[in-house]
Protein backbone atom coordinates (compact mmCIF):
# COMPACT_ATOMS: atom_id res chain seq x y z
CA UNK A 1 0.00 0.00 0.00
CA UNK A 2 1.99 3.00 -1.02
CA UNK A 3 0.98 6.86 -0.39
CA UNK A 4 0.56 9.26 -2.86
CA UNK A 5 3.58 11.26 -3.00
CA UNK A 6 1.90 14.49 -2.28
CA UNK A 7 -0.71 13.83 0.43
CA UNK A 8 -0.56 15.56 3.70
CA UNK A 9 0.19 13.40 6.60
CA UNK A 10 1.12 16.48 8.42
CA UNK A 11 -1.88 16.20 11.05
CA UNK A 12 -1.11 12.20 11.66
CA UNK A 13 -0.57 12.29 15.94
CA UNK A 14 2.60 10.37 16.85
CA UNK A 15 5.38 10.84 18.74
CA UNK A 16 8.49 8.90 19.35
CA UNK A 17 9.75 8.00 22.53
CA UNK A 18 13.03 8.15 23.68
CA UNK A 19 15.31 4.94 24.07
CA UNK A 20 15.14 3.90 27.50
CA UNK A 21 12.81 6.35 29.67
CA UNK A 22 14.37 5.29 33.03
CA UNK A 23 12.04 3.19 33.85
CA UNK A 24 12.62 -0.92 34.98
CA UNK A 25 11.04 -3.33 32.89
CA UNK A 26 9.42 -5.85 34.50
CA UNK A 27 7.80 -3.42 37.44
CA UNK A 28 3.77 -3.30 36.02
CA UNK A 29 2.25 -6.42 38.53
CA UNK A 30 -0.60 -8.23 37.66
CA UNK A 31 -3.22 -5.62 36.37
CA UNK A 32 -1.34 -4.16 34.05
CA UNK A 33 -0.01 -7.51 32.67
CA UNK A 34 -3.78 -8.45 32.14
CA UNK A 35 -4.51 -5.49 30.65
CA UNK A 36 -1.96 -5.91 28.02
CA UNK A 37 -3.50 -9.37 27.20
CA UNK A 38 -6.61 -7.62 26.29
CA UNK A 39 -5.51 -5.48 23.74
CA UNK A 40 -2.64 -6.48 22.17
CA UNK A 41 -1.45 -7.70 18.92
CA UNK A 42 -0.80 -11.10 19.91
CA UNK A 43 -1.22 -13.36 22.50
CA UNK A 44 2.31 -14.18 23.47
CA UNK A 45 5.07 -12.50 25.25
CA UNK A 46 7.85 -12.07 22.79
CA UNK A 47 10.74 -12.44 24.83
CA UNK A 48 11.26 -16.39 24.47
CA UNK A 49 10.79 -15.95 20.10
CA UNK A 50 13.93 -12.91 21.05
CA UNK A 51 15.88 -14.73 22.68
CA UNK A 52 19.27 -14.34 22.02
CA UNK A 53 18.60 -11.56 19.07
CA UNK A 54 18.87 -8.00 19.43
CA UNK A 55 15.97 -6.15 18.02
CA UNK A 56 17.26 -4.68 14.95
CA UNK A 57 17.15 -1.23 14.00
CA UNK A 58 15.61 0.87 11.51
CA UNK A 59 18.51 2.82 10.10
CA UNK A 60 17.32 6.64 10.14
CA UNK A 61 13.98 6.66 11.75
CA UNK A 62 15.08 8.21 14.54
CA UNK A 63 14.87 11.30 12.60
CA UNK A 64 12.37 13.85 14.08
CA UNK A 65 9.17 12.75 13.55
CA UNK A 66 7.04 16.46 13.61
CA UNK A 67 9.12 16.60 10.09
CA UNK A 68 7.15 13.86 8.68
CA UNK A 69 4.56 15.83 6.04
CA UNK A 70 4.58 14.46 2.80
CA UNK A 71 3.34 11.06 1.56
CA UNK A 72 6.71 10.29 -0.27
CA UNK A 73 8.04 10.54 2.97
CA UNK A 74 5.82 7.62 4.65
CA UNK A 75 6.83 5.89 1.58
CA UNK A 76 10.75 5.96 2.62
CA UNK A 77 10.43 6.08 6.30
CA UNK A 78 8.97 3.81 8.55
CA UNK A 79 8.60 6.99 11.34
CA UNK A 80 6.80 8.92 8.44
CA UNK A 81 4.56 5.57 7.65
CA UNK A 82 3.03 5.43 11.10
CA UNK A 83 2.27 9.06 11.06
CA UNK A 84 0.88 8.81 7.44
CA UNK A 85 -1.28 5.54 8.57
CA UNK A 86 -2.25 7.41 11.79
CA UNK A 87 -3.57 10.67 10.06
CA UNK A 88 -5.85 8.22 7.08
CA UNK A 89 -6.58 6.04 10.40
CA UNK A 90 -8.06 9.48 11.75
CA UNK A 91 -9.80 10.58 9.04
CA UNK A 92 -11.72 7.32 8.61
CA UNK A 93 -13.02 6.77 11.19
CA UNK A 94 -14.21 10.52 12.05
CA UNK A 95 -16.93 9.58 9.57
CA UNK A 96 -16.85 5.59 9.83
CA UNK A 97 -18.17 5.68 13.61
CA UNK A 98 -20.65 8.09 13.85
CA UNK A 99 -22.64 5.84 11.76
CA UNK A 100 -22.09 2.59 14.22
CA UNK A 101 -23.55 4.81 17.02
CA UNK A 102 -20.81 6.44 18.44
CA UNK A 103 -18.70 10.07 18.86
CA UNK A 104 -15.38 9.84 17.29
CA UNK A 105 -12.84 11.17 19.48
CA UNK A 106 -8.76 10.09 18.01
CA UNK A 107 -6.37 8.55 20.54
CA UNK A 108 -4.28 10.75 22.69
CA UNK A 109 -1.13 9.29 21.11
CA UNK A 110 0.29 6.74 18.65
CA UNK A 111 3.64 6.20 20.58
CA UNK A 112 6.43 4.76 18.86
CA UNK A 113 9.19 3.76 20.89
CA UNK A 114 12.65 1.53 21.17
CA UNK A 115 13.42 -1.13 24.09
CA UNK A 116 11.12 0.60 26.85
CA UNK A 117 8.36 3.17 27.32
CA UNK A 118 6.64 4.42 30.45
CA UNK A 119 3.07 4.22 29.53
CA UNK A 120 -0.54 4.57 31.31
CA UNK A 121 -0.36 0.88 31.66
CA UNK A 122 3.19 0.36 33.14
CA UNK A 123 6.00 -0.04 31.29
CA UNK A 124 6.71 -1.55 27.77
CA UNK A 125 9.31 -3.26 26.10
CA UNK A 126 9.73 -4.54 22.74
CA UNK A 127 8.44 -7.72 24.32
CA UNK A 128 5.17 -6.33 24.62
CA UNK A 129 4.60 -6.49 21.37
CA UNK A 130 1.99 -3.57 19.95
CA UNK A 131 -1.00 -2.78 22.11
CA UNK A 132 -3.38 -0.13 23.05
CA UNK A 133 -3.08 1.44 26.58
CA UNK A 134 -6.93 2.22 27.41
CA UNK A 135 -6.33 4.35 30.44
CA UNK A 136 -4.08 6.58 28.28
CA UNK A 137 -5.85 6.25 25.26
CA UNK A 138 -2.73 5.54 23.51
CA UNK A 139 -1.22 2.89 21.28
CA UNK A 140 2.37 1.81 21.74
CA UNK A 141 4.40 0.26 19.10
CA UNK A 142 8.25 -0.56 19.28
CA UNK A 143 8.57 -0.51 15.29
CA UNK A 144 11.39 -3.41 15.68
CA UNK A 145 8.11 -5.55 15.61
CA UNK A 146 7.75 -4.62 12.57
CA UNK A 147 11.19 -7.13 11.49
CA UNK A 148 10.21 -9.84 14.01
CA UNK A 149 6.37 -9.92 11.70
CA UNK A 150 8.81 -11.51 8.95
CA UNK A 151 11.79 -12.86 10.74
CA UNK A 152 10.22 -14.61 13.61
CA UNK A 153 6.58 -15.33 12.51
CA UNK A 154 7.29 -15.85 8.91
CA UNK A 155 5.07 -12.83 8.06
CA UNK A 156 5.75 -11.71 4.34
CA UNK A 157 6.19 -7.91 5.84
CA UNK A 158 5.96 -4.88 3.89
CA UNK A 159 3.90 -1.34 4.48
CA UNK A 160 0.17 -2.75 4.48
CA UNK A 161 1.35 -5.18 6.94
CA UNK A 162 2.55 -2.87 9.01
CA UNK A 163 0.00 -0.40 8.72
CA UNK A 164 -2.69 -3.46 9.86
CA UNK A 165 -0.43 -3.69 12.94
CA UNK A 166 -1.74 0.14 13.59
CA UNK A 167 -5.29 0.19 12.32
CA UNK A 168 -5.45 -3.68 14.37
CA UNK A 169 -4.40 -1.24 17.66
CA UNK A 170 -6.59 1.59 15.81
CA UNK A 171 -9.57 -0.67 16.33
CA UNK A 172 -8.98 -1.42 20.25
CA UNK A 173 -9.29 2.33 20.36
CA UNK A 174 -12.51 2.65 18.82
CA UNK A 175 -13.87 -0.68 21.16
CA UNK A 176 -12.97 1.65 23.85
CA UNK A 177 -14.85 4.43 23.03
CA UNK A 178 -17.74 2.19 21.92
CA UNK A 179 -17.45 0.19 25.55
CA UNK A 180 -16.88 -3.21 23.33
CA UNK A 181 -12.96 -3.64 24.77
CA UNK A 182 -14.49 -3.77 28.60
CA UNK A 183 -15.76 -6.91 27.18
CA UNK A 184 -12.66 -8.93 27.11
CA UNK A 185 -12.02 -8.01 30.90
CA UNK A 186 -13.70 -11.05 32.24
CA UNK A 187 -10.51 -13.19 31.96
CA UNK A 188 -11.94 -15.77 29.76
CA UNK A 189 -10.05 -17.30 26.75
CA UNK A 190 -10.65 -19.98 24.22
CA UNK A 191 -12.17 -20.26 20.99
CA UNK A 192 -14.72 -18.36 21.53
CA UNK A 193 -13.81 -15.90 23.96
CA UNK A 194 -15.01 -12.29 24.33
CA UNK A 195 -11.26 -11.68 24.39
CA UNK A 196 -10.98 -13.63 21.05
CA UNK A 197 -14.26 -11.88 19.82
CA UNK A 198 -12.76 -7.94 20.86
CA UNK A 199 -9.16 -9.19 18.76
CA UNK A 200 -10.86 -10.69 16.12
CA UNK A 201 -13.40 -7.32 15.90
CA UNK A 202 -10.19 -5.73 15.67
CA UNK A 203 -9.01 -7.52 12.87
CA UNK A 204 -12.12 -6.69 11.27
CA UNK A 205 -12.18 -3.02 12.27
CA UNK A 206 -8.10 -3.07 10.39
CA UNK A 207 -9.79 -4.52 7.10
CA UNK A 208 -12.67 -1.92 6.84
CA UNK A 209 -9.86 0.75 6.86
CA UNK A 210 -7.82 -0.88 4.13
CA UNK A 211 -10.58 -1.03 1.82
CA UNK A 212 -11.54 2.73 2.09
CA UNK A 213 -7.86 4.21 2.75
CA UNK A 214 -7.33 4.68 -0.79
CA UNK A 215 -11.06 7.37 -0.79
CA UNK A 216 -9.86 8.49 2.49
CA UNK A 217 -8.77 12.05 1.70
CA UNK A 218 -6.62 14.35 3.47
CA UNK A 219 -7.39 18.33 3.79
CA UNK A 220 -6.99 19.08 -0.03
CA UNK A 221 -8.76 15.95 -1.25
CA UNK A 222 -5.21 14.02 -1.82
CA UNK A 223 -6.39 10.71 -1.04
CA UNK A 224 -3.53 9.28 1.55
CA UNK A 225 -3.59 6.30 -0.11
CA UNK A 226 -2.98 4.93 -4.03
CA UNK A 227 -5.65 1.70 -4.99
CA UNK A 228 -4.22 -1.73 -2.74
CA UNK A 229 -2.55 -4.22 -4.85
CA UNK A 230 -2.95 -7.93 -4.73
CA UNK A 231 0.73 -8.32 -3.53
CA UNK A 232 -0.16 -5.49 -0.46
CA UNK A 233 -3.20 -7.42 0.43
CA UNK A 234 -1.38 -10.71 0.24
CA UNK A 235 1.10 -8.92 2.88
CA UNK A 236 -1.51 -7.91 5.15
CA UNK A 237 -3.04 -11.48 5.00
CA UNK A 238 -0.14 -13.22 5.47
CA UNK A 239 0.78 -10.81 8.74
CA UNK A 240 -2.63 -11.50 9.63
CA UNK A 241 -2.30 -15.44 9.38
CA UNK A 242 1.71 -15.22 11.02
CA UNK A 243 -0.23 -14.04 14.32
CA UNK A 244 -2.94 -16.38 14.80
CA UNK A 245 -2.60 -18.15 17.87
CA UNK A 246 -2.73 -21.58 16.69
CA UNK A 247 0.47 -20.38 14.39
CA UNK A 248 1.83 -19.08 17.53
CA UNK A 249 1.40 -22.00 19.45
CA UNK A 250 2.20 -24.39 17.22
CA UNK A 251 5.82 -22.75 17.15
CA UNK A 252 6.27 -21.86 20.44
CA UNK A 253 4.44 -24.92 22.08
CA UNK A 254 4.63 -27.58 19.44
CA UNK A 255 0.99 -28.05 20.04
CA UNK A 256 -2.67 -26.40 19.58
CA UNK A 257 -4.78 -25.74 22.55
CA UNK A 258 -7.56 -23.44 21.86
CA UNK A 259 -9.02 -22.93 25.05
CA UNK A 260 -5.88 -21.01 25.38
CA UNK A 261 -6.70 -18.82 22.81
CA UNK A 262 -7.10 -14.94 23.26
CA UNK A 263 -6.83 -13.56 19.25
CA UNK A 264 -7.94 -16.34 17.46
CA UNK A 265 -6.55 -18.61 14.89
CA UNK A 266 -5.20 -17.70 11.50
CA UNK A 267 -8.04 -18.91 9.48
CA UNK A 268 -10.34 -16.41 11.71
CA UNK A 269 -7.86 -13.54 11.95
CA UNK A 270 -7.77 -13.17 8.07
CA UNK A 271 -11.48 -13.85 7.58
CA UNK A 272 -12.76 -11.26 9.80
CA UNK A 273 -10.13 -8.84 8.29
CA UNK A 274 -11.54 -10.34 4.71
CA UNK A 275 -15.24 -9.19 6.46
CA UNK A 276 -14.31 -6.03 6.80
CA UNK A 277 -12.70 -5.35 3.80
CA UNK A 278 -15.67 -6.38 2.20
CA UNK A 279 -18.39 -5.17 3.67
CA UNK A 280 -17.27 -2.61 6.13
CA UNK A 281 -16.95 -1.75 9.66
CA UNK A 282 -20.80 -1.98 10.20
CA UNK A 283 -20.18 -6.07 9.31
CA UNK A 284 -17.89 -6.24 12.42
CA UNK A 285 -20.16 -7.73 15.02
CA UNK A 286 -17.70 -10.71 15.92
CA UNK A 287 -20.09 -11.59 19.23
CA UNK A 288 -22.90 -12.17 16.95
CA UNK A 289 -21.86 -15.98 15.35
CA UNK A 290 -21.57 -18.80 18.03
CA UNK A 291 -18.89 -20.28 18.43
CA UNK A 292 -18.53 -22.79 15.28
CA UNK A 293 -19.74 -19.76 13.37
CA UNK A 294 -16.88 -17.28 14.50
ZN1 LIG B 1 -5.35 -6.67 19.62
Amino acid sequence: MTFNDNANISGGKVSRRGRNTGIAIGGGGLGVIVLFVLSQFLGVDLTGLAAGTAPQQDSGTTSAIENCDTGAQANANVDCRMKGAAASLDVFWSSALPPLGAEYHSPTDLALFTDSAGTGCGTASSATGPFYCPPDETIYIDTAFFDELSSRFGSNGGPLAEMYVVAHEWGHHIQNITGILERSQDGQTGAGSNAVRVELQADCFAGAWVAAASQTKDESGVPFLKAITQQQMQDALSAASAVGDDRIQEATQGQVNPEGWTHGSSEQRQGWFMTGHDQGAAACNTFAPDDSQL
